[in-house]
């Protein structure tokens, strides 16, 4: 077993059949290729993964598992350097994606809490703001082009 966890405390199979689905073993393949990548994962990632275990499965399958996914809030994804990286959805965070270096660096959650509140108050506007990809400039990137 690998040692990230993390779908099997968030009990996936429980939260798919709540919702009226069913838990195919595809799916479940799916979700540990995703798991395997403890943290961010591209779509070629876990598609190997899933190729490795399972070779008829195929490109299209994936992505529409993925989507799934998405649509039951069981993973995040977010544009990560011209990539969308796919991660198993743990609490809201953010990440500051350097587009000169491509450093990524984590960010909590924390400074989205006043935006969220002035969002509802001021436009009646409910933000989903569990998983940003904040592009910009790192702070060595940011040195060197002002030196
Ligand atoms: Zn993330
Ligand atoms: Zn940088």
């Amino acid at each position: 077993m690998e040692q990230d966890m993390s779908h099997y405390r968030m009990n996936y199979p429980d939260r798919i059949r709540k919702r009226g689905f069913r838990v195919t073993p595809q799916r479940q393949l799916i979700l540990d290729a995703i798991c395997e990548g403890e943290g961010h994962t591209t779509f070629d990632e876990i598609y190997a993964r899933v190729q490795a275990k399972a070779p008829a499965i195929n490109r299209a399958t994936v992505y529409r598992a993925l989507d799934f996914f998405r649509e039951l809030g069981l993973i995040f994804a977010a544009e990560i350097g011209g990539h969308t990286g796919y991660e198993i959805a743990s609490k809201p965070h953010h990440h500051l994606v350097c587009r000169c270096c491509g450093k990524v660096e984590d960010l909590t959650d924390y400074h989205f809490h006043d935006l969220s509140a002035h969002l509802l108050e001021e436009h009646g506007f409910k933000a989903e703001l569990d998983h940003l990809a904040i592009p910009g400039l790192c702070s060595k990137c940011l040195k060197a082009i002002e030196s």
